[in-house]
């Protein structure tokens, strides 16, 4: 047994990165989960805020070339996957 100092909380641990809630399985008729990028980092974002907060957006990073949010940070690049513009970090 390894003794354990305390609880682990797993900093990559995926979750919503508005509300906290673990990663699911949405429903396969709902809306699911959205991959962004906020401050340069991959986030998720769960269905609820999506419906819940109007402004669930506001904080993640934008493509400079077509505005969209659908980005994923990969190695230090942030790609867009709508247009594909991929901007350094
Ligand atoms: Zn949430
Ligand atoms: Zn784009």
């Amino acid at each position: 047994m390894v003794p354990l100092d305390g609880p682990h909380v797993p900093e990559d641990r995926p979750g919503c990165v508005l509300c906290g809630r673990a990663t699911y399985d949405p429903d396969k008729r709902g809306p699911a989960w959205v991959r962004a990028v906020a401050s340069g980092r991959q986030v998720l974002v769960c269905p609820e805020c999506q419906r819940e907060r109007s402004g669930w957006a506001d904080g993640l990073d934008r493509c400079a070339s077509c505005g969209g949010t659908r980005l994923s940070a990969i190695l230090g690049d942030v790609v867009c996957r709508d247009c594909g513009h991929t901007k350094g970090a």
